[in-house]
């Protein structure tokens, strides 16, 4: 069964970008090796996209994009923080950086690597694309109930 899902609260450094995200309390992050995430200590969650509401700040958010161009990594204009990206590993989700989420509603955090310098192996090793999918309440509930029949 799907683990019950808080609203954690976020932002970047000046406070320009606000957000909120359904997401456990108990995370599952990535930290990911590739040149761009190493240099930006990139570890984030993945959510669906549907999970993730922008409360302020599009309009500072600048993107920036490099090799694939698929990962759309966007960041606050004002003060450089990329408190949330869209990764190449969920374009149809939203990854979240773990430290710019605001103290108080996450329990744990699990770091999972992520080999991004060799990206197609560790994409299909890590099972990460299955993040961004929104779990199908109709289908886990008949489940539920055949196991209980
Ligand atoms: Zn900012």
């Amino acid at each position: 069964m799907a683990p019950p899902l808080v609203t954690h609260t976020g932002g970047c450094h000046c406070g320009a970008v606000r957000f909120q995200v359904r997401a456990p309390a108990r995370l599952t992050a990535w930290d990911c090796n590739c040149t761009v995430c190493a240099m930006k200590r990139n570890t984030h969650f993945v959510v669906p996209a549907e999970a993730f509401t922008l409360l302020s700040g599009e309009a500072q958010l600048t993107e920036y994009r490099w090799g694939t161009g698929v990962a759309r990594h966007r960041f606050c204009a004002s003060c450089g923080v990329q408190a949330f990206y869209h990764p190449r590993s969920n374009p149809d989700g939203v990854a979240v950086t773990i430290h710019c989420i605001d103290a108080g509603t996450v329990e744990a955090v699990t770091v999972c690597s992520f080999d991004g310098l060799n990206w197609e192996a560790a994409f299909a090793a890590s099972g990460i694309a299955a993040h961004s999918v929104a779990p199908a309440p109709a289908a886990a509930q008949i489940s539920e109930e055949a196991a209980a029949s």
